[in-house]
């Protein structure tokens, strides 16, 4: 029996894939009036229930909100009012309203009801293009990819096999090896019962009501995000968040973008000229009494220019000294879920400290007791908790990613680490990725997180919308230009 045939293969469902899906169908349906055309036939392949969600938004916490206002969200960036539009329709069917006295372009939408948007968008993108796109979606992890004369065979865990002429690794993000830092700390305390790896597993919450102390590992929106299920699940103890600079996510507040921070037609190229401008920034900022929040929005949108430009030691000194400041910056809470945290701080139920744990022991009355070493001094200190839950982030080196698909992309030479250790090589402009031997591929193409190291900030809605774009109009022009020679 033959392979299934498609053109396009998507391999990962989530905002990612679904979005580069939308915009591909928008740019064929754009580019092939024409009823000759043949349909373009396009397979997402997504292990998980559901596509459109992944990671971000499959919680059904409300309390786990997007971080950003409406208006700037919507996956149509010449539509900007499409995600305000789709809220003002839709939002209270399924069961949300912006909190009171905020308007719906100006409210930051649980994610689950996000995900919920991006689904719809795509079954409203597909109704439009009629017959001139087919879409399937195919529940299976990809295992490998075999390339062929034309194009690749995806082959799928189950067995199966499909044949793409072009494919996309919308791949997403993996999870980092927290066991490993777990028991290099002697986890044996850490009985399955006590320990919560996934913290958006909420049934793995409900035993945790009783509890008095919990400990998160890690202190960005992660551990918000726990610290938010374990209040859902009705924990009334205390928080106790540990991460090696103890910095903890900030709230969002929208600010325009402090002026002249950055000149675009003379950025700086290395990375002291940068801390230079930013640090002149920063006084300025101070000396008025305006808000720190104004200098991220001044700097992020010259970020892919001030990343393509920059050395690999320059890139590699902002990995290991800049990335958490830079991080802590940017990736903020919403803002009530971070008023949820500050009420939480206020009432002496969360506190966060910068250090390192040592060793997990179990207590006799079957507790858990946490050595830890506070940054930067040398004695330890004891802990006694009740529960410890993984907040830690993302493992981005292929190197060390632990899936199939990714091992065997290496091994084929189909991909190769980016020098960074982040993700794959790939050309930034339109996601086709590098081989081995630096040629850029026209059949094989990443967006997302795979481009942290070509691109960095690959990894939040805004940028991954970009790409999304840019992504699906070039794959749809080259399989175009394949019809017509
Ligand atoms: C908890 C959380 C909250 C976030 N909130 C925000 C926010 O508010 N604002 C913002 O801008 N950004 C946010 N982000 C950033 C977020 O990463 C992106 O917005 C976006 O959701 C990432 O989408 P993705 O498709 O790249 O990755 P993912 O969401 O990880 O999706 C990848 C999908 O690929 C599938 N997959 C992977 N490999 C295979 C395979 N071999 N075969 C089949 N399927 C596969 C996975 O099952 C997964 O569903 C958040 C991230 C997280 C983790």
């Amino acid at each position: 029996m033959s392979d299934k045939a498609t053109d396009i293969a998507i391999i990962g469902g989530g905002f990612a894939g679904v979005v580069t899906a939308i915009h591909m169908i928008r740019a064929a349906s754009k580019q092939s009036e024409s009823s000759e055309t043949p349909a373009l036939s396009i397979s997402i392949i997504e292990s998980s229930e559901h596509i459109g969600r992944g990671i971000a938004y499959s919680t059904d916490n409300p309390d786990h909100i997007v971080n950003g206002l409406a208006q700037l969200f919507g996956v149509y960036p010449d539509q900007p009012a499409h995600l305000t539009e789709w809220l003002r329709a839709h939002a209270a069917e399924h069961g949300w309203t912006p909190p009171e006295g905020v308007e719906f372009e100006n409210a930051f939408a649980p994610r689950w009801l996000y995900g919920t948007y991006i689904q719809d968008t795509l079954r409203h993108a597909l109704r439009r293009a009629g017959a001139r796109v087919r879409l399937e979606t195919v529940k299976a992890r990809a295992v490998d990819l075999n390339p062929q004369a034309q194009g690749y065979q995806v082959i799928l865990q189950d067995g199966r096999r499909l044949q793409a002429a072009r494919v996309v690794l919308a791949l997403g993000l993996f999870r980092g090896r927290s066991n490993a830092v777990l028991s290099s700390a002697n986890g044996d305390a850490l009985v399955p019962e006590r320990y919560i790896d996934n913290i958006w597993d909420t049934t793995s919450w409900q035993a945790a009501r009783q509890d008095q102390d919990i400990l998160i590992i890690g202190t960005s929106l992660t551990a918000l995000d726990a610290a938010l299920n374990a209040e859902r699940a009705g924990f009334k103890g205390k928080f106790h968040a540990l991460s090696r600079r103890g910095l903890l996510v900030q709230p969002r507040r929208q600010r325009t973008a402090w002026p002249d921070v950055l000149d675009p037609t003379q950025l700086p190229t290395t990375l002291r000229d940068l801390l230079r401008a930013t640090g002149r920034a920063r006084r300025a900022i101070k000396a008025a009494g305006a808000d720190w929040q104004q200098l991220p929005p001044a700097i992020r949108p010259h970020l892919p220019a001030l990343w393509a430009n920059a050395s690999h030691s320059d890139r590699q000194r902002f990995l290991r000294h800049l990335r958490p400041f830079w991080e802590i910056s940017l990736h903020r809470a919403g803002p009530e879920s971070a008023k949820k945290l500050s009420q939480l701080i206020d009432a002496k139920r969360f506190d966060h400290h910068a250090g390192r744990i040592r060793s997990l022991r179990a207590t006799s009355n079957g507790r858990i007791a946490v050595e830890w070493q506070t940054r930067g001094q040398q004695q330890t200190q004891t802990l006694v908790v009740d529960r410890v839950a993984n907040a830690l982030g993302y493992e981005f080196d292929w190197s060390r990613i632990d899936d199939p698909l990714v091992r065997h992309l290496q091994e084929r030479k189909l991909v190769q680490r980016h020098a960074t250790g982040f993700g794959i090589d790939a050309v930034p402009q339109t996601g086709a990725v590098l081989s081995v031997q630096g040629v850029a591929q026209d059949d094989l193409y990443a967006v997302g997180h795979p481009l942290r190291g070509v691109i960095w900030e690959s990894n939040a809605i805004g940028e991954q919308l970009l790409e999304a774009v840019n992504t699906a109009q070039a794959i749809v022009a080259s399989l175009q230009t394949v019809e017509t020679d």
